[in-house]
């Protein structure tokens, strides 16, 4: 066992999904790297609750979007300096508008935010965790990647993309000891579905088995799950958490 610390980076971990994350992989003892891009008050809150709890954390401004960010922030903060147990590609971002209407600035750059940032810190942690011979990677997809959803072209292709690439990720990394694995939530009370009508909302309750919305702790327990010693024999795999839909 390595004597650096023992990291786990959740990207996009100062608000939403992705802070309840940071928070419960804290409580089970690593020392959690959280990723933000525009909102460094909601980071470190963050970081001081988990720091309140007695955890350790530090944040990260760091666009995902940026490819060479990303390899620096690999080469300065990560290669050599700690043993990075857990990657959770979390970051993500909408915008939502029917196909006809979509402007191709909104499709680029949800693609290159929810699929192609995913890639990049992939790739960048898998050479890490490839040397170390083990690690655990959750990719954050969502139900709309497995069944579409109106109004979403650009999100629900980049999120199907991150199942292609949970998948053939899990292949190539299997023989180093390194899982790659999805959570896919269902709809969950965040900031992101916070801007939905409470039409679409309605609409959305008639679809989900369980009747209400999903919270922030479901995503981050199976994410735990995952990253934690009774998921080492699981790779390749989407764990939907959704309420029962998509059955
Ligand atoms: P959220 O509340 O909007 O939070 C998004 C997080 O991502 C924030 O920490 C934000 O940082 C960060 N972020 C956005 N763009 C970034 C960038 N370019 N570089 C680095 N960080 C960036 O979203 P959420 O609802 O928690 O969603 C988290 C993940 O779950 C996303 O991948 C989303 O697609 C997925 N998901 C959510 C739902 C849901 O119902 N909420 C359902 C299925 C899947 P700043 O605060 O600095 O902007």
């Amino acid at each position: 066992m390595s004597d650096l610390p023992h990291v786990a980076l959740v990207t996009g971990g100062s608000r939403g999904i992705g802070r309840a994350v940071a928070e419960r992989l804290a409580a089970d003892g690593f020392e959690v790297y959280l990723t933000y891009v525009s909102r460094p008050e909601e980071a470190e809150k963050t970081v001081a609750a988990i720091e309140a709890a007695g955890g350790k954390a530090k944040a990260f401004q760091l666009d995902s979007g940026d490819r060479q960010a990303v390899a620096d922030f690999f080469g300065l903060e990560i290669k050599g300096q700690v043993a990075l147990d857990v990657l959770v590609n979390n970051a993500g971002i909408t915008r939502d508008g029917l196909m006809m209407r979509m402007k191709d600035d909104d499709w680029d750059k949800v693609i290159a935010i929810n699929l192609t940032g995913c890639f990049t810190f992939l790739k960048e942690a898998s050479k890490i965790m490839g040397k170390q011979r083990s690690g655990r990677i959750v990719n954050i997809t969502s139900v709309v990647g497995q069944m579409g959803n109106a109004g979403q072209t650009n999100y629900s292709a980049a999120k199907a993309g991150l199942i292609g690439l949970t998948k053939s990720a899990a292949r190539e990394l299997a023989a180093r000891g390194i899982t790659v694995n999805a959570v896919a939530p269902g709809f969950i009370e965040t900031d992101m579905t916070a801007k939905l009508p409470e039409k679409i909302v309605e609409a959305m309750l008639e679809e989900i088995p369980l009747k209400s919305l999903g919270n922030v702790e479901d995503i981050a327990a199976a994410v735990a799950f995952l990253a934690g010693p009774g998921a080492g024999y699981i790779t390749g795999q989407v764990l939907g958490v959704n309420g029962g839909m998509y059955m």
